[in-house]
């Protein structure tokens, strides 16, 4: 990291509440370092009840840009002065940009999900899938698989079902998709449901550190062979879902990939500049096996 910042120096950053464990500050740095831009990139953590003063101050310091995460993902729309429509229709901002105190919301998780599932595309479109969460992670997922992949069915599976319920009522309304069924996540009851879904989605928290051995099933026949299995969760990368649905010879893709192509477009709407994205994806994997 170089160590010469000065009256050109650009911020951007990340707000969230309690911030920790975060790669993107490593992602960020990274690049502009890789590209010898002038550019700083720093999180922040924010208690819900500073949001407003936050975000004001975000403008008049003339911040570029900043990502949003927990808790502020949803709330944060409201202090927008326009949204696009992704993020409109999922409900999330995760990418704020400053245009001279103009404020965007963007939702560029949308771009980390296409790019990782984009690969299996003839394989999902048509098909039954699962996706387990009903946060803003698992909204992203949603709009994705409807607006890109046309699926057969859809389980939306949670811990709590009626949230998985809501998100179901939401989505046929939003996007006029009814082909929907809400589950809660009760693993014994979903083996038959997990095993006839060509793509299983984590997009809970299922699984992430500290509670790594956590696992939305731990049924190994709710795995099968050539199935694709995608864990949204990147810390571990190798989550023990990963581990499991490979051991049945399913096709597993982990959250690193998504979580390096989402910077990659936020970095882009706030610089107009490109991310070397495998050069950063490498050095994503050599700094989490540290
Ligand atoms: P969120 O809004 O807080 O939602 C969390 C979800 O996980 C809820 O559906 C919650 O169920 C469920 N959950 C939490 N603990 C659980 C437990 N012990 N057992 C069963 N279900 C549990 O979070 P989010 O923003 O959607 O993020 C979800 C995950 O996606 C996180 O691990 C996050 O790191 C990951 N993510 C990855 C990327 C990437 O780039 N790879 C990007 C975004 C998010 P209830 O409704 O019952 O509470």
């Amino acid at each position: 990291m170089k160590n010469t910042f000065h009256v050109n120096t650009r911020l951007i950053g990340l707000i969230g509440h309690p911030i920790k464990h975060t790669y993107s500050p490593f992602i960020h740095n990274v690049t502009v370092q890789l590209k010898n831009m002038d550019y700083i990139y720093l999180p922040f953590d924010v208690p819900p009840a500073n949001l407003k003063n936050a975000v004001k101050g975000m403008v008049a310091l003339g911040i570029k840009g900043f990502n949003v995460t927990i808790p502020h993902k949803e709330n944060i729309i409201h202090l927008m002065n326009n949204v696009s429509e992704e993020a409109t229709i999922i409900g999330s901002v995760n990418t704020v940009v400053n245009e001279l105190g103009k404020l965007t919301g963007y939702n560029t998780d949308v771009n980390g999900i296409l790019e990782t599932l984009n690969p299996y595309k003839e394989q999902i479109t048509g098909q039954e899938i699962c996706v387990v969460g009903a946060g803003g992670a698992a909204r992203a997922v949603i709009y994705c698989l409807v607006r890109y992949f046309k699926p057969k069915l859809i389980h939306v599976i949670n811990r709590t079902e009626q949230r998985a319920e809501a998100l179901k009522n939401y989505f046929s309304d939003k996007m006029k998709f009814n082909s929907f069924k809400a589950h809660e996540l009760f693993p014994p009851e979903l083996v038959d449901i997990f095993g006839n879904s060509k793509l299983i989605v984590n997009a809970s928290s299922v699984g992430m550190f500290p509670e790594n051995d956590d696992v939305i099933t731990t049924l190994t026949k709710s795995f099968v062979k050539n199935q694709i299995v995608f864990d949204l969760v990147y810390n571990p990368a190798k989550t023990r879902l990963i581990q499991l649905a490979a051991g049945e010879g399913a096709i597993t893709l982990d959250g690193i990939k998504m979580l390096v192509h989402q910077a990659a477009k936020s970095f882009e709407l706030w610089t107009g500049e490109q991310m070397p994205i495998e050069n950063i994806y490498k050095s994503l994997k050599l700094f989490i096996s540290d």
